[in-house]
């Protein structure tokens, strides 16, 4: 994630080395077209194995201290079917988070013959990642984890192992949504379970030893208390940023490079798929977006003054430059 780059004006007709990918450092894991996407970074391994255990934890206290000991028959099987409804939920988002391609941008395309067939105009640019050697669209960002340029990156979460970008948000404030649930309906289990046991004997109201249950529930009230604020800011910040349409990473260069957001409707559906359903709370379903054509949002307009500053050229020097000559800039 590079949130103040240093650019330089290039010309790849006088430097016509600056493009060849091959010069670039070789991607950790090329897999093939059609594997399957999983970042191998060691400490998101372990976030995410992490997440898995204590959702698992919850599960074990929540059935074999709560539910299953309990003698109301009906509040077991409507909150042990709610409760594992959410978990598998959230389990099923976290992976699709984890093993989605969150919008990579194509390694190694800034070829020349890629820029050529781009046909750009006097006054258009393409900015280059120096260090994946691709063109970068308009809003996508580096991610120096996933050592990918991402479309429209929010940021990298070590919790799902994966960048949160274009194709995998959804799955992503899925995942922040059913984890704060089952946090908050845990913590509501665990208060009238305490209120019970208060009432009847403590040696009756689990089939673990008085000290033990209440271990296992102060523990769970823990777990669940700090995930449920953490969650819960991590879905509102999420959703804030869908509807205002504006990435995390955007958010921090506001001030240096303003842009026109599309309304929040539309933002929200492109995130989600279409109009309001059921599928939005689906995360086996995937977000509807269009075919992305290859040149989208490639080929900018070099009109701001930060693009100018950073060309280290006119706009009068460009207008008089030959056609042939492309504009690429490091981002
Ligand atoms: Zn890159
Ligand atoms: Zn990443």
């Amino acid at each position: 994630m590079m949130l103040t780059p240093t650019r330089h004006s290039r010309d790849i007709e006088r430097k016509p080395e600056y493009l060849q990918p091959e010069k670039c450092a070789p991607p950790p894991f090329p897999g093939p077209a059609g594997t399957m996407w999983f970042i191998r970074d060691g400490c998101g391994i372990a976030c995410a194995i992490v997440t898995w255990f204590l959702v698992l934890y919850a599960e074990f206290v929540v059935l074999f201290v709560m539910l299953i000991p309990s003698r109301d028959y009906v509040y077991s099987v409507i909150n042990g079917i709610v409760f594992n409804l959410l978990a598998f939920l959230a389990l099923a988002s976290h992976c699709r988070a984890m093993l989605t391609d969150p919008g990579a941008v194509p390694k190694g395309n800034a070829t020349k013959e890629f820029i050529e067939s781009l046909q750009l105009k006097p006054g258009q640019v393409v900015y280059k990642c120096p260090k994946c050697c691709s063109i970068k669209p308009d809003r996508a960002h580096h991610c120096s984890v996933c050592k990918r340029c991402i479309r429209k990156m929010d940021h990298h979460c070590p919790w799902v192992n994966n960048c949160v970008g274009e194709n995998n948000q959804k799955y992503f404030v899925l995942f922040t949504m059913y984890i704060a649930l089952i946090s908050l309906h845990a913590l509501i289990m665990v208060g009238f379970h305490f209120l019970h046991c208060f009432e009847e004997d403590w040696t009756k109201c689990s089939s673990f030893s008085p000290p033990t249950t209440v271990i296992l529930l102060i523990l769970l009230c823990f777990e669940a208390l700090l995930f449920l604020i953490f969650t819960s800011v991590m879905f509102g910040t999420q959703v804030h940023s869908i509807c205002t349409d504006e990435t995390g990473i955007e958010r921090l260069q506001r001030k240096k490079q303003p842009r026109e957001r599309t309304g929040s409707c539309k933002s929200v559906q492109e995130a989600f798929g279409g109009d309001f359903s059921l599928n939005w709370f689906n995360p086996f379903t995937r977000p509807c977006q269009p075919e992305i054509p290859i040149d989208k949002g490639l080929v900018r307009q070099a009109s701001s003054l930060s693009d100018m500053d950073n060309m280290e050229t006119t706009e009068s020097q460009l207008e008089t430059k030959d056609r042939d000559s492309v504009e690429v800039l490091d981002e």
